[in-house]
């Protein structure tokens, strides 16, 4: 996958992008990342690329041309045609299912915005909006460091373990259960007998019981959406008699 990050502020992304699993995905060749600085596409000789918005009001405006130039400077280096997306809040909510979308593009373009936002003319060059969450951030940066990172997750042969990305939480609908490493007994807790029992059938059972367990008790609407099969259901019957004989002991 290779990715153009357009911003205004490109030194805030070598640190994440030189650690871990980012780092090991370009060192791979799975990963490259180019960050665009939209500066360079100013067109004064002052480099500016904000303005006043039209009509008034607080803050300035991201001016549309050096975001087209960078756009039409990116798209002279590639063959295909790539995959925008506007970081912007109020984009469709960025999750697991759209992490596995954009893994999938061979060529995307993150746009970070700034200020008080984008002259509204930019957002005709995106083919999606994405929002990390429902607040402000100062700037899109952040945003797109999250959306490359758990993206990047889902390109084949950058996890260690392939599956694991599939396994982790929100990936089948549902959160993860308890992981526990050694010691076995740590301050008098201890792992679940189950885990050390070497039964393989047994353990798939736990941890796709402890799986519903906990989406039942943090997340109950995703377990709504879920696609869960008879003996799943039968696993929740089994976590709601549980529940019942500990209120009523
Ligand atoms: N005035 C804009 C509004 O109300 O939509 C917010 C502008 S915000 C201060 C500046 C930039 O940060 C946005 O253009 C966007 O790129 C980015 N941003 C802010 N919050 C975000 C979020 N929740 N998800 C993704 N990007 C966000």
């Amino acid at each position: 996958m290779r990715v153009y990050i357009l911003t205004l502020f490109p030194e805030m992304f070598p640190c994440v992008l030189n650690a871990s699993i980012l780092k090991r995905a370009q060192d791979q060749g799975a990963l490259k990342v180019d960050l665009v600085n939209i500066r360079d596409f100013a067109v004064d000789a002052h480099g500016t690329v904000d303005d006043y918005p039209y009509g008034g009001g607080p803050g300035m405006v991201m001016k549309p041309e050096p975001v087209f130039e960078s756009l039409d400077w990116i798209r002279g280096q590639i063959e295909d045609e790539p995959y925008v997306v506007l970081l912007s809040p109020q984009g469709y909510t960025f999750d697991s299912a759209w992490a596995k979308e954009i893994a999938q593009k061979e060529n995307v373009v993150l746009i970070a915005g700034h200020y008080e936002g984008f002259d509204e003319r930019i957002r005709i060059l995106a083919d999606t909006e994405l929002s990390i969450g429902d607040y402000v951030l100062t700037g899109g940066e952040l945003a797109a460091m999250v959306v490359l990172d758990a993206s990047v997750r889902f390109v084949p042969g950058v996890l260690g373990d392939d599956d694991s990305a599939w396994e982790d939480s929100f990936s089948h609908g549902l959160l993860e259960g308890p992981q526990y490493t050694r010691p076995r007994v740590y301050r008098d807790m201890s792992v679940p007998e189950v885990l050390l029992s070497g039964n393989h059938d047994a353990i798939m059972r736990w941890r796709r019981k402890e799986a519903l367990r906990r989406t039942k008790e943090r997340r109950p609407e995703l377990l709504e959406k879920a696609r869960l099969t008879y003996e799943d259901r039968r696993l929740l019957e089994e976590i709601e008699k549980e529940q019942s004989n500990l209120i009523e002991a």
